[in-house]
């Protein structure tokens, strides 16, 4: 069926025709004004834009150029041909004027359909840049939170004063890192198939799913283990433990959880080195190399410190100054070497022949110094005159030769002989030039 707009648009030109058929029939004589009446249906069908009718139109009128004249009234003068032809021109070059403007209408409207369709296909271009800009801002956002909260957790853990600190807050952060997963730390040798695998190639282990994990066999994995995470701690370069995530489900571990995890164990292994270089160089500044007894400077501080507890309490301390007599005999006659073995023989007697809470330390040379707390210069006198009996009873052998050492002692008392430390070595040291004044193998505490 037709619709209403349609139909009107083939109704109106038939009944225009049907009109202007009907006029000329009446008034066959008037048969020029079809043309100009014509023209006029030509603009009225460019404005309304009926195309074909306008062509159907355009042969009627011409059809009707030749045919009317002839059968006009005055029987196809020549005056008439001629004027109905130069109408149908007419008629022909409105025509061709009217198409020429249609058609660079419609060029107009194809070039502004286009643009505006380039200009929307930019715009969806746009659109996507946008959208995958937004994502990838997500992304680095959530990896900017995800690098901050690790470095946190690493400076947390980097923070850690003992190795067992370190295991903690390790396993604190791969717990925190995996929630729901199992995750456990073992020291030592490898225990499991995936340890052993781990400690052979030096690298850590993902398996994503135990049921399609061609490398190992079914039997070889626990059950509730359907995927897990096997990483090596290291510590100085040697295999010393064994870290383990795993979960029930596959594929609870990825590629990048395997990178992150190793990164904590990695800090983790350097935390624990970091602590043990600490206390090694804490050692070494307040520990003797050759004799393992306390240092000069940790003599000073030791001594400070029993002042203070001694004012406090009011119980006096001693301090024992030793030296080695005619160390440099042993030197000269049996070497260097002789001379140090000397020295560590001196340092066990003396550190074995005082109490846990006194203290020793070598204090430069062949000197020792001892602090004997919460003793008065007698009984600090009888500490001394034992650890001169242990050392001159102890048998050395230089070169295939049986011999002696023997040390002279000074003792001083705080407050007593002084209340600094530098008075109290002054007059424990006078008491020791004394000792060896008297003949040396002595203990002077007056
Ligand atoms: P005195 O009975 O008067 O104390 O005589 P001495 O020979 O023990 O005293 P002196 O101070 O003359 O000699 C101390 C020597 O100790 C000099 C030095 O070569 C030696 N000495 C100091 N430190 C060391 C060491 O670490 N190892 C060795 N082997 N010898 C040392
Ligand atoms: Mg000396
Ligand atoms: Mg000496």
């Amino acid at each position: 069926m037709l619709r209403p707009n349609a139909f009107a648009k083939v109704a109106g030109p038939a009944a225009i025709l049907l009109a202007v058929g009907w006029t000329i029939w009446l008034w066959p004589a008037h048969f020029l004004w079809v043309y100009p009446a014509s023209g006029a249906l030509f603009l009225w069908f460019s404005w309304s834009g009926e195309r074909e009718v306008k062509y159907i139109f355009l042969f009627l009128v011409t059809a009707a150029g030749f045919i009317l004249p002839k059968l006009s009234p005055e029987g196809g003068s020549l005056f008439l041909m001629a004027g109905a032809i130069a109408e149908v021109l007419c008629l022909w070059l409105l025509f061709y004027a009217l198409s020429r403007f249609e058609s660079s209408r419609a060029a107009a409207r194809y070039r502004l359909a286009e643009e505006e369709g380039q200009a929307a296909e930019r715009v969806r271009g746009l659109e996507d840049e946008l959208a995958r800009y937004r994502l990838h801002l997500d992304s680095t956002l959530a990896r900017i939170r995800d690098k901050g909260a690790l470095s946190a957790a690493m400076h947390d853990m980097g923070s850690a004063s003992a190795p067992d600190e370190v295991k903690a807050r390790l396993e604190t952060l791969l717990r925190k890192y995996f929630p729901g997963a199992a995750v456990e730390l073992r020291s030592g040798a490898p225990r499991d198939f995936a340890d052993h695998w781990v400690a052979e190639r030096k690298i850590p282990l993902l398996v994503r799913n135990s049921d399609a994990d061609t490398r190992f066999s079914r039997g070889q994995f626990a059950a509730g283990e359907r995927s897990f995470m096997a990483l090596p701690l290291y510590l100085f370069g040697n295999l010393v433990g064994f870290v383990r995530a795993s979960a029930p489900e596959p594929d609870r571990f990825k590629a990048e959880d395997l990178r992150g995890a190793e990164l904590a164990c990695t800090l983790a292994g350097v935390s624990m080195e970091n602590i043990y270089l600490y206390e090694k160089v804490r050692e070494l500044a307040i520990k003797d190399g050759l004799t393992g007894l306390y240092t000069h400077r940790a003599f000073q501080g030791r001594v400070e410190e029993e002042i203070l507890r001694a004012a406090r309490s009011k119980v006096p301390f001693s301090v024992i100054m030793a030296d080695i007599d005619h160390f440099k005999s042993y030197n000269d006659n049996f070497g260097h070497q002789a001379g140090d073995t000397v020295l560590k023989a001196v340092a066990e007697v003396f550190s074995r022949g005082v109490r846990d809470i006194d203290f020793a330390c070598r204090y430069g040379g062949e000197e020792f110094a001892l602090v004997i707390t919460g003793a008065g210069r007698q009984q600090a006198a009888a500490v001394a005159e034992g650890l001169r009996a242990a050392l001159e009873a102890r048998a050395f052998n230089f070169g295939g030769r049986p011999s002696r050492v023997t040390a002279s002692f000074g003792v001083a008392e705080f407050p007593a002989d002084g209340a600094a430390a530098s008075q109290l070595v002054r007059a424990s040291d006078e008491r020791l030039y004394r000792a060896k004044e008297g003949g040396r193998n002595k203990v002077v505490a007056q």
